[in-house]
């Protein structure tokens, strides 16, 4: 999937989707990711008690990124409205497109997903995500320039111009 440069790209969907397989495609300075930033403080990516210090690290880079026009992915599942209306606002202020990329994955494929890594996220916990996934008519109204579907990506192999 090509950016417009300086763009602001916000990944959604429920752990296990594929959003960090997504991400790894860019060059990594392009992304920026809570659950690393829980990771630099912590050496644990789950450790909820990081998440204000990695909010704050990626509100640094985010704002750092966007005044150059560098395009920017945020990876993080972004499923709740109030995430994405900070980001958007974000991009808003530095004047920059907005791209959400949307990962409708089936949910019994992120549960496999889920079981093939190291940090399995509960079954409840996902079907709980996988129910506030939006749609791309809500993207749209939240005020997103551009929503794009991940779903051919995820399920695809990796290609120019996917
Ligand atoms: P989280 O929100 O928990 O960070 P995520 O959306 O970033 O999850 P990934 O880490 O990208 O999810 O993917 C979850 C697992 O699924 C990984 O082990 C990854 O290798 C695997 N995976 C991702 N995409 C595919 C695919 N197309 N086919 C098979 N496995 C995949
Ligand atoms: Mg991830």
């Amino acid at each position: 999937m090509r950016f417009e440069p300086g763009t602001l790209a916000v990944l959604i969907g429920v752990s296990g989707s594929g959003k960090s397989t997504f991400a790894a495609r860019y060059p990594s300075s392009w992304t920026l990711c809570l659950d690393a930033y829980r990771e630099m403080a912590t050496d644990c990516a789950a450790d909820q008690s990081a998440t204000p210090v990695a909010a704050e690290i990626q509100d640094l880079l985010l704002d750092a990124r966007l005044a150059r026009g560098l395009t920017t992915i945020v990876d993080s599942t972004a499923l709740m409205p109030h995430v994405r209306t900070k980001l958007l606002a974000r991009a808003r202020y530095w004047q920059r497109p907005t791209t959400a990329v949307l990962f409708d994955v089936p949910l019994d494929t992120c549960e496999a997903q889920n079981a093939s890594r190291a940090r399995v996220v509960p079954a409840r916990v996902l079907y709980d995500q996988h129910r506030q996934l939006p749609t791309t008519q809500q993207l749209r109204a939240e005020g997103f320039t551009e929503v794009r579907l991940a779903l051919a990506m995820v399920t695809a192999p990796a290609g120019p111009g996917r």
